[in-house]
């Protein structure tokens, strides 16, 4: 199997049935790029941006601009989807998140913490803004649970948009999308106004069968394929459909071939994964259907 799977590299995903599913690769640092042909993928479908605090400080929008720009020129065309900070949770970043809560997972993480700190995320918005103007960037936002959220985040960006404008600075207004990962969004998918959806399915299991992801006593109850959890994937593709927006998975399930059936199953089409998993999740795709 891996070399059938080594094989498929730098061929498109098809199904046995001759359908095409779009492949993305997840970016939890773009220096993992540098290793990976554009060519074997159909895009960035996740980029974890935590790593721009990997020297401690935020850096300033001209270098965070550059870190885009590079996104955007290794993809060659093909679309960008970059996460704003999803801090907090398994993701504490000194400084930045709280370290007193009694319990980080159900407390202020993701786009809760960016709304008490909206200078830092309209920062990050500035510099999207300028890297969309040279291609197919989308922002992508964390942790939603309602759609305050998403049209507080909008507001930030248009506030951005115009600054961009009034500066001359050049830049172009990115697709806004967010995770479905929190199961109240899940659930309620058809009340965002958004322009993409991506189901984080680590956060999605997390919270829906209650086990704790950083808890190895109860990794057996985090199943991807409880029952509840595809309920809820299926419902957020459906919702999609409805909507006529675009709908990937990015978490660690779509990176399980053994997981690839059940997914494109329930209408999937799009699947971000790990770099090292492209081959294996098309060969997966191959011998569905
Ligand atoms: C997820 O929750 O599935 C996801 C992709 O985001 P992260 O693992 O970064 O929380
Ligand atoms: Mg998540």
């Amino acid at each position: 199997d891996d070399a059938a799977a080594e094989s498929l590299l730098g061929e498109p995903a098809v199904t046995a049935q001759g359908e095409r599913i779009e492949i993305l690769i997840n970016a939890d640092d773009p220096k993992v790029l540098a290793e990976v042909p554009v060519a074997n993928c159909d895009g960035i479908g996740l980029t974890r941006t935590e790593f721009l605090f990997s020297d401690g400080a935020l850096p300033d929008e001209q270098k965070q601009f550059e870190v885009y720009r590079d996104l955007m020129t290794w993809a060659e065309g093909r679309p960008v989807i970059v996460r704003t900070l999803d801090a907090g949770g398994d993701k504490p970043i000194p400084g930045v998140t709280v370290d007193d809560e009694s319990n980080p997972f159900l407390g202020l993480r993701g786009v809760r913490l960016s709304l008490l700190k909206p200078e830092v995320l309209k920062l990050q918005l500035r510099a999207l803004a300028r890297a969309a103007a040279l291609g197919p960037l989308k922002i992508m936002i964390p942790m939603v649970t309602v759609p305050e959220e998403v049209e507080a985040v909008r507001a930030l960006l248009e506030a951005a948009l115009s600054e961009l404008t009034a500066e001359g600075v050049a830049h172009a207004r990115p697709q806004l999308g967010m995770m479905v990962e929190v199961p109240a969004a899940a659930l309620t998918a058809d009340r965002f106004k958004v322009d993409f959806f991506s189901i984080g399915s680590n956060d999605l299991i997390q919270y829906t069968t209650a086990c704790a992801r950083d808890n190895a006593a109860v990794t057996r109850l985090a199943d991807a394929r409880n029952p509840a959890v595809l309920e809820l994937i299926g419902r957020t593709i459906e919702a999609a459909a409805r909507m006529g927006v675009e709908v990937s998975l990015c978490g660690d399930m779509a990176s399980d071939p053994h997981h690839i059936p059940a997914l494109l199953e329930r209408g999937l089409r799009r699947l971000s994964v790990a770099p090292a998993q492209v081959g294996r999740v098309k060969l997966a795709v191959r011998r569905y259907g």
